[in-house]
Protein backbone atom coordinates (compact mmCIF):
# COMPACT_ATOMS: atom_id res chain seq x y z
CA UNK A 1 0.00 0.00 0.00
CA UNK A 2 1.20 3.43 -0.55
CA UNK A 3 1.58 5.50 2.23
CA UNK A 4 1.16 9.46 2.24
CA UNK A 5 3.05 11.83 3.95
CA UNK A 6 2.85 15.64 3.63
CA UNK A 7 5.09 18.40 4.62
CA UNK A 8 5.91 22.17 4.23
CA UNK A 9 9.39 23.19 4.56
CA UNK A 10 8.95 27.19 4.50
CA UNK A 11 5.30 27.40 5.89
CA UNK A 12 6.04 29.87 8.36
CA UNK A 13 7.86 33.12 8.98
CA UNK A 14 8.27 32.65 12.85
CA UNK A 15 11.57 34.52 14.39
CA UNK A 16 11.62 33.43 18.40
CA UNK A 17 12.63 36.31 20.76
CA UNK A 18 16.05 34.58 20.91
CA UNK A 19 16.80 35.04 17.30
CA UNK A 20 15.20 38.98 16.73
CA UNK A 21 18.44 40.87 17.02
CA UNK A 22 19.47 38.99 13.55
CA UNK A 23 16.72 40.99 11.77
CA UNK A 24 16.72 44.77 11.83
CA UNK A 25 14.14 46.76 11.28
CA UNK A 26 14.44 47.05 7.28
CA UNK A 27 14.23 43.16 7.23
CA UNK A 28 10.36 43.05 8.45
CA UNK A 29 9.20 43.14 4.82
CA UNK A 30 11.71 40.71 3.64
CA UNK A 31 10.44 38.08 5.85
CA UNK A 32 6.96 38.83 4.99
CA UNK A 33 7.56 38.68 1.47
CA UNK A 34 8.49 35.22 -0.94
CA UNK A 35 11.86 35.55 0.67
CA UNK A 36 11.11 35.08 4.00
CA UNK A 37 7.80 32.91 3.78
CA UNK A 38 5.98 30.40 1.10
CA UNK A 39 3.13 32.07 0.59
CA UNK A 40 0.42 29.92 0.60
CA UNK A 41 1.98 26.70 0.94
CA UNK A 42 1.07 25.98 4.55
CA UNK A 43 -2.91 26.64 3.60
CA UNK A 44 -2.48 24.23 0.99
CA UNK A 45 -0.60 21.40 3.17
CA UNK A 46 -3.36 21.07 5.62
CA UNK A 47 -5.83 21.51 2.95
CA UNK A 48 -4.71 18.36 1.15
CA UNK A 49 -3.24 16.31 4.12
CA UNK A 50 -6.92 16.72 5.79
CA UNK A 51 -8.66 15.84 2.45
CA UNK A 52 -6.30 13.50 1.77
CA UNK A 53 -6.53 12.33 5.44
CA UNK A 54 -2.45 12.00 5.21
CA UNK A 55 -0.29 12.76 7.87
CA UNK A 56 1.07 15.97 7.75
CA UNK A 57 4.30 17.62 8.98
CA UNK A 58 3.58 21.35 9.10
CA UNK A 59 4.37 22.21 12.36
CA UNK A 60 7.41 23.86 11.72
CA UNK A 61 6.65 27.88 11.25
CA UNK A 62 10.33 29.39 11.82
CA UNK A 63 11.20 31.65 8.35
CA UNK A 64 13.69 29.98 6.71
CA UNK A 65 15.81 33.20 6.58
CA UNK A 66 16.82 32.11 9.88
CA UNK A 67 17.84 28.09 8.81
CA UNK A 68 16.51 26.51 5.96
CA UNK A 69 14.48 23.03 6.72
CA UNK A 70 14.97 22.13 3.27
CA UNK A 71 18.88 22.74 2.22
CA UNK A 72 21.57 20.18 3.52
CA UNK A 73 23.58 21.59 6.53
CA UNK A 74 26.39 21.47 4.27
CA UNK A 75 24.86 23.73 1.73
CA UNK A 76 25.75 27.42 1.66
CA UNK A 77 22.62 28.80 1.76
CA UNK A 78 21.11 27.06 5.21
CA UNK A 79 21.74 30.12 7.01
CA UNK A 80 20.76 33.18 5.13
CA UNK A 81 22.48 36.63 5.16
CA UNK A 82 21.32 37.50 8.37
CA UNK A 83 21.24 34.26 9.96
CA UNK A 84 25.09 33.40 8.91
CA UNK A 85 26.60 35.86 11.51
CA UNK A 86 24.86 34.18 14.28
CA UNK A 87 27.85 32.29 16.57
CA UNK A 88 28.05 29.18 16.26
CA UNK A 89 26.33 27.87 19.31
CA UNK A 90 23.31 29.97 18.11
CA UNK A 91 23.41 28.11 14.64
CA UNK A 92 23.70 24.91 16.96
CA UNK A 93 20.91 25.76 19.11
CA UNK A 94 18.78 26.32 16.17
CA UNK A 95 20.01 22.83 14.50
CA UNK A 96 19.39 20.73 17.43
CA UNK A 97 16.11 22.85 18.67
CA UNK A 98 14.68 22.88 15.21
CA UNK A 99 16.10 21.95 12.25
CA UNK A 100 17.09 18.13 13.22
CA UNK A 101 13.56 17.50 15.64
CA UNK A 102 11.85 18.13 12.41
CA UNK A 103 13.93 16.34 9.53
CA UNK A 104 14.41 13.18 11.51
CA UNK A 105 10.79 12.84 12.54
CA UNK A 106 10.03 12.19 9.15
CA UNK A 107 12.60 10.23 8.25
CA UNK A 108 11.66 8.00 11.15
CA UNK A 109 8.16 7.50 9.84
CA UNK A 110 9.06 7.32 6.18
CA UNK A 111 11.49 4.34 7.71
CA UNK A 112 9.10 3.03 10.09
CA UNK A 113 6.76 2.45 7.08
CA UNK A 114 8.43 1.01 4.86
CA UNK A 115 9.54 -1.28 7.84
CA UNK A 116 5.88 -2.19 7.77
CA UNK A 117 6.14 -2.97 3.87
CA UNK A 118 4.33 0.35 2.51
CA UNK A 119 5.66 2.21 -0.33
CA UNK A 120 5.88 5.95 0.65
CA UNK A 121 4.72 9.57 -0.74
CA UNK A 122 6.12 12.07 0.69
CA UNK A 123 4.81 15.20 -0.75
CA UNK A 124 6.96 18.75 0.01
CA UNK A 125 4.68 21.81 -0.80
CA UNK A 126 6.08 24.86 -1.52
CA UNK A 127 5.51 27.86 -3.46
CA UNK A 128 7.60 30.68 -5.92
CA UNK A 129 7.00 34.03 -6.52
CA UNK A 130 5.33 34.75 -9.85
CA UNK A 131 8.48 36.82 -10.82
CA UNK A 132 12.23 36.47 -9.62
CA UNK A 133 14.80 38.98 -11.22
CA UNK A 134 12.26 40.03 -14.06
CA UNK A 135 11.29 36.88 -15.26
CA UNK A 136 7.92 36.05 -15.25
CA UNK A 137 7.36 32.09 -14.15
CA UNK A 138 5.28 30.81 -16.73
CA UNK A 139 3.29 27.79 -14.63
CA UNK A 140 0.72 27.74 -12.02
CA UNK A 141 1.90 24.33 -10.74
CA UNK A 142 5.28 22.61 -10.64
CA UNK A 143 5.56 19.10 -9.72
CA UNK A 144 10.00 18.22 -8.76
CA UNK A 145 10.62 14.98 -9.12
CA UNK A 146 13.77 12.55 -10.07
CA UNK A 147 13.14 11.05 -13.45
CA UNK A 148 15.48 8.05 -12.71
CA UNK A 149 13.16 7.19 -10.32
CA UNK A 150 10.23 4.99 -11.55
CA UNK A 151 7.57 5.25 -8.37
CA UNK A 152 8.40 8.78 -8.73
CA UNK A 153 8.29 9.02 -12.68
CA UNK A 154 4.77 7.16 -12.33
CA UNK A 155 2.79 9.37 -9.84
CA UNK A 156 3.97 12.51 -11.12
CA UNK A 157 2.84 11.37 -14.62
CA UNK A 158 -0.86 10.25 -13.52
CA UNK A 159 -1.44 13.54 -10.99
CA UNK A 160 -0.23 15.59 -14.34
CA UNK A 161 -2.67 13.75 -16.70
CA UNK A 162 -5.28 14.73 -14.28
CA UNK A 163 -4.88 18.39 -13.46
CA UNK A 164 -4.92 18.45 -17.11
CA UNK A 165 -7.96 17.36 -17.96
CA UNK A 166 -9.87 18.44 -14.73
CA UNK A 167 -8.41 21.72 -13.91
CA UNK A 168 -7.41 24.99 -16.32
CA UNK A 169 -4.13 24.81 -14.18
CA UNK A 170 -0.77 25.78 -16.50
CA UNK A 171 1.15 22.21 -14.57
CA UNK A 172 5.10 21.54 -15.75
CA UNK A 173 7.67 19.32 -14.34
CA UNK A 174 10.56 20.36 -13.33
CA UNK A 175 9.87 23.50 -12.98
CA UNK A 176 10.70 26.51 -12.07
CA UNK A 177 13.50 24.16 -10.30
CA UNK A 178 14.96 20.43 -11.06
CA UNK A 179 13.90 17.75 -8.19
CA UNK A 180 16.95 16.96 -7.97
CA UNK A 181 18.87 19.60 -6.66
CA UNK A 182 19.62 19.66 -3.33
CA UNK A 183 16.32 19.69 -1.11
CA UNK A 184 15.02 17.49 1.58
CA UNK A 185 13.70 15.56 -1.08
CA UNK A 186 16.84 14.65 -2.23
CA UNK A 187 18.86 13.94 0.77
CA UNK A 188 15.56 11.38 1.60
CA UNK A 189 16.31 9.62 -1.85
CA UNK A 190 19.88 8.71 -0.80
CA UNK A 191 18.32 7.43 2.66
CA UNK A 192 15.88 5.11 1.17
CA UNK A 193 16.75 4.01 -2.78
CA UNK A 194 13.48 1.80 -3.01
CA UNK A 195 10.23 2.47 -1.45
CA UNK A 196 10.29 6.06 -1.10
CA UNK A 197 9.07 8.68 -3.85
CA UNK A 198 9.85 12.34 -3.11
CA UNK A 199 8.04 15.02 -5.20
CA UNK A 200 8.03 18.44 -4.23
CA UNK A 201 4.66 20.44 -4.84
CA UNK A 202 5.52 23.76 -6.17
CA UNK A 203 3.09 26.51 -6.57
CA UNK A 204 2.48 29.86 -8.02
CA UNK A 205 1.41 32.58 -5.32
CA UNK A 206 -0.45 34.22 -7.59
CA UNK A 207 -2.58 31.23 -6.83
CA UNK A 208 -2.79 32.28 -3.74
CA UNK A 209 -3.28 36.26 -4.00
CA UNK A 210 -6.99 35.61 -5.13
CA UNK A 211 -10.45 35.31 -3.51
CA UNK A 212 -11.02 33.19 -0.86
CA UNK A 213 -13.45 30.67 -2.89
CA UNK A 214 -10.67 30.71 -5.73
CA UNK A 215 -8.28 29.91 -3.52
CA UNK A 216 -10.49 27.21 -2.05
CA UNK A 217 -11.59 26.18 -5.93
CA UNK A 218 -7.86 25.59 -6.29
CA UNK A 219 -6.73 23.94 -3.83
CA UNK A 220 -9.50 21.10 -4.17
CA UNK A 221 -8.61 20.84 -7.25
CA UNK A 222 -5.47 20.21 -6.55
CA UNK A 223 -6.08 17.49 -3.93
CA UNK A 224 -8.97 15.89 -5.86
CA UNK A 225 -6.35 15.30 -9.04
CA UNK A 226 -4.50 13.26 -6.62
CA UNK A 227 -6.70 11.04 -4.90
CA UNK A 228 -7.59 10.09 -8.34
CA UNK A 229 -4.04 9.38 -9.01
CA UNK A 230 -3.19 7.39 -5.61
ZN1 LIG B 1 9.85 26.35 -0.29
Amino acid sequence: MLKLLISCEHGGNEVPAAFAHVFPASAKAILESHRGVDIGALALAKTLAQQLRADAYDDNTLTRLLIDFNRSLHHANVFSEFSQTLSESEKQSLIQRHYLPYRDTIEQTITQWIVQGHDVLHLSVHSFTPKLKGEVRNADIGLLYDPKRALEVNITQQWLKQLRQHTALNVRCNYPYRGTADGFTTTLRKKFPTHYAGIELETNQALWQKNAALIQQTQHSIAQALAVTL
